[in-house]
């Protein structure tokens, strides 16, 4: 059967695929400094994760350890914000702005450790910034293939209901969580866990991948009523491990109108025996968190098996969560389509280590810093308990090496698939650390574009560096 021929339909600066938690980011920042800018999004929505999966803004705040220290750190952000947050640039005025609608909540009313959000004003917000932006948007289009010239990125291919069309430009972000441009490009790439992460020394398994879940709400909670049982039985209450508040923190944050995550433990010989719970900014929904599928989500069998599986497992966990006190007249809210925290890690010009990560390597060509510690299954005896494995007021320098695709000049790959090894990437795929490399990717492509540099390698780090101080992110 012959193919229909691909439409040219437009061309830009800068083409970002995927319009997720990275993706939006990349956008704004590229458009922002003047790039004619294109984003091409697979659903109907902006954000990935951060909206349509319910995932959370974690962490903006320098990371503190032990309980006392996290309690004085969430002190000075209401007082010295400057000392402990590690997050500036469009991914705090995004966070700040949702809390000033009121469609999120963080600590003392700025963006602290963790922002919960309303998703469906989040996307609508989204929406908005793109408008002010001047972004041009194509939603329902995948990006299917690559046009090539000279091992440079020329133009992407989208499949929609109108079939194949082509959009031309100078620089590409591949924000697709899996590297789907990078891989169409032939640019090499490792799945899980490698020889590189130190787990394997410790008997770890090539190839393990962090697994995929689901982020669901759940409406007509009693939070009070929840935490005032879990306060009476220590054994319901745990503090969630990496927000670190304790329970008389959490149920202070939840009377104040602030992000009041705890994990609960529920006594229950059938699942869930423990789950994570966020409150959102309306009252009686709550996010929780969270049941697992294993699997490799760049296989559609994979995928298929844990959507069917997860369907079941929330099933089962509403079941049995209305026994609790607080979920008697529970139902649920949303439960979006699986999420997957881990597939490809694209070769970059640099590979970001745990060994970097921990001890906050310098790099001259850092654009931007991390705080979340490693949340990825690994058997690193140092790393296992987050309260003591990282330094007080730890953050991590995020070089810009590792956003840069192998080989080739003119593409950026930002969010979870970056060149990280897999333990590296439990502390930089959380959302506030995609954002951060999105923000950083945009600026460089549009400073590229308006200067005539065709391939990246040639931008001048500094200036890089300074528009990005400009623009708030913290370096
Ligand atoms: C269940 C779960 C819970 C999590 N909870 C938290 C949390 O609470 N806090 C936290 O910090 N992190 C959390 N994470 C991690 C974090 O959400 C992700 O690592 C991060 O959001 C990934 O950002 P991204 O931009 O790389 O991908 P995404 O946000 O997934 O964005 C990718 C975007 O690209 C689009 N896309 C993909 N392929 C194509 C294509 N070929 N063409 C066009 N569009 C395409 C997708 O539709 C999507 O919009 C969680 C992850 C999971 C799975």
């Amino acid at each position: 059967m012959m193919q229909a021929p691909t439409q040219i339909v437009d061309s830009a600066d800068v083409v970002v695929a995927g319009g997720g938690t990275a993706g939006i980011v990349a956008a704004l920042s590229a458009a922002r400094n003047g790039a004619r800018t294109i984003l091409i999004e697979r659903t109907g929505h902006l954000g990935g994760m951060v909206t349509g999966g319910n995932a959370g803004m974690t962490m903006y705040m320098k990371y503190s350890g032990e309980l006392e220290k996290h309690a004085r750190d969430q002190a000075a952000l209401a007082t010295d914000p400057a000392q402990v947050q590690v997050a500036g640039g469009i991914t705090k005025e995004i966070a700040d702005r949702l809390i000033s609608m009121g469609a999120g909540i963080g600590n003392d009313g700025q963006a602290g450790s963790y922002v919960f959000t309303s998703s469906e004003d989040f996307k609508w917000l989204l929406f908005e910034m793109m408008k002010e932006a001047g972004v041009v948007l194509r939603l329902h289009s995948w990006v299917v293939d690559v046009i090539a010239d000279d091992g440079a990125v020329v133009g992407l291919v989208t499949e929609s209901k109108e079939g194949r069309q082509a959009i031309l430009a100078k620089q590409a972000i591949d924000a697709t969580g899996d590297g789907d441009i990078a891989v169409r490009m032939g640019v090499p790439y490792t799945v899980g866990m490698t020889e590189d992460d130190l787990s394997v020394q410790h008997g770890s398994k090539v190839g393990v991948m962090t697994p995929m879940g689901v982020m669901f709400k759940v409406g007509n909670v009693d939070v009070k009523r929840l935490l005032t049982w879990a306060g009476e039985e220590p054994s319901h209450f745990r503090t969630q491990r990496f927000a670190r508040l304790t329970y008389d923190e959490v149920v202070a944050c939840f009377d104040k109108g602030e992000m009041a995550c705890c994990t609960i433990s529920t006594g229950f010989d059938e699942a869930p025996k423990g789950f994570q719970v966020y409150n959102l900014p309306t009252e009686g929904v709550v996010t929780l968190c969270c049941p697992f599928a294993h699997g490799d989500g760049t296989k559609v069998e994979d995928l298929t098996n844990a959507e069917m599986a997860m369907a079941e497992i929330v099933r089962q966990w509403m079941g049995n969560i209305v026994k609790l006190p607080g979920f008697e007249t529970a139902f649920l809210l949303d439960c979006p389509e699986i999420g997957v925290r881990e597939t490809r890690h694209i070769a970059g010009d640099y590979l970001l280590t745990i060994e970097d990560v921990y001890n906050n390597k310098e790099f001259p060509d850092c654009i931007g810093r991390g705080s979340h510690p490693i949340d990825a299954p690994n058997r690193v005896p140092w790393l296992k308990d987050v309260a003591t494995a990282f330094p007080d007021r730890w953050s991590f320098g995020i070089p810009y090496g590792c956003l840069l695709a192998k080989g080739v000049p003119n593409l950026h790959v930002v969010g979870r698939c970056l060149s990280a090894t897999h333990e590296a990437s439990g502390s930089i795929r959380p959302t506030v650390q995609c954002m951060i490399t999105g923000e950083a990717a945009g600026a460089a492509a549009a400073l590229c574009t308006k200067q005539g540099i065709a391939n990246l390698r040639k931008l001048d780090i500094k200036q890089l560096q300074e528009t990005l101080a400009a623009q708030g992110v913290v370096l």
